[in-house]
């Protein structure tokens, strides 16, 4: 079975631990999302795809849930006596080997999808890991300016994020270049000649929403013959963790499995879900999502531990089932 997802780091690699427990013959393609990357120090990092690479290769910091397990500080305690900003953005000693590697292929010429290849080989990934596109997008928010009351100003979604929290008021959201950025290769096949496509408990806006903006993604999974299967990242009225209602709520979407639901739409009316799992204490939603043309099952969906994760992916890929008869 080929199953191809469309992840952002956190939610997104959790997710695909537990797809892999459910089905560990599975040949999965994770396409992950290159819009939260940023340049720092000359380095190239790309956080939702070190999040999948560390989760699924087993180095990932379990406590922290990003980042290097036993990771040190030293560098970035040094380039701070330097006073070189920024200093919000927590570059630890181990991952920065991994920055190292990826900016020199880069400046020797090979395109982020080779790179990601050649980093996953000695985590000895157990899926195919492909960028979503090889050319630059960055998200930024317009905000209010903290530092200047009554003014607003665009920032990286990095400073907007882990600077700032969310917590200062995001008004747009913009993937800067995303409208000139072509599909990674290997991306539009792996949608069209997948089995079943899964959106993961991922953040609908700036992992799930960046990758299907660019240009070819979006139409890709609309015209795949695969079922399209979404799980909610909303359970209740906010997100499970992290800050996705900020983001929701700058493009004008309640934090609501429902609403998300209808943001994503349904592929009946030119959307790209087929399916949409949501959580047994949001059941109540159950019909009005139905209503917009989804396929919609409840289930519980907090990713607690890999078993239940992997019931999830189950489920998700019954539904799938049901949706393809
Ligand atoms: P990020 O790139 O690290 O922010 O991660 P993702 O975009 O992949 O996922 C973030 C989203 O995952 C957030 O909107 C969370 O609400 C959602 N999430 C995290 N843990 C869980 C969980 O246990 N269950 C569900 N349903 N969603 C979750
Ligand atoms: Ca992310």
């Amino acid at each position: 079975m080929r199953l191809t997802v469309l992840a952002g780091g956190v939610g997104g690699s959790t997710f695909i631990r537990g797809l892999l427990k459910a089905r560990p013959d599975a040949e999965i393609t994770v396409v992950g999302n290159t819009a939260d990357d940023i340049t720092l120090f000359g380095l190239r990092v790309c956080p939702d795809l070190d999040t999948v690479m560390y989760t699924l290769g087993g180095g990932i910091s379990k406590e922290r849930g990003w980042g290097r397990e036993d990771e040190t500080w030293v560098i970035k305690e040094e380039l701070a006596e330097y006073g070189v900003e920024p200093t919000w953005f927590g570059l630890g000693d181990r991952d920065v080997a991994t920055h190292l590697v990826r900016t020199q292929m880069l400046d020797a010429g090979y395109g982020l999808t080779a790179v990601t290849e050649a980093l996953c080989q000695r985590w000895k990934l157990p899926v195919r890991l492909l960028p979503m596109s090889d050319d630059r997008v960055e998200t930024h928010v317009v905000v209010d300016d903290p530092e200047q009351p009554g003014k607003r100003k665009a920032i990286h979604f990095q400073e907007y994020w882990v600077r700032w929290h969310a917590e200062v008021t995001a008004h747009q959201i913009v993937a800067v270049g995303q409208d000139k950025a072509k599909p990674a290769p290997g991306v539009l096949e792996a949608i069209a000649e997948a089995d079943v496509v899964l959106i993961p408990p991922s953040n609908p806006v700036v992992s799930v929403g960046t990758i299907l903006g660019v240009p070819g993604i979006r139409d890709a999974v609309r015209e795949t013959k695969a079922p399209v299967i979404g799980l909610s990242p909303i359970i209740g009225t906010g997100p499970v963790r992290g800050m996705a209602d900020k983001v929701l709520a700058a493009v004008g979407v309640a934090s609501t499995a429902s609403a998300v639901a209808r943001f994503y739409g349904s592929r009946t009316t030119g959307g790209v879900l087929d399916g949409w799992l949501i959580d047994t204490s949001d059941s109540i939603q159950a019909d009005s999502i139905a209503g917009a043309g989804i396929h919609v099952q409840a289930v519980p969906l907090w990713m607690t531990d890999e078993t239940t994760t992997a019931a999830m992916a189950d489920a998700a890929l019954n539904l799938a089932e049901a949706v393809r008869r």
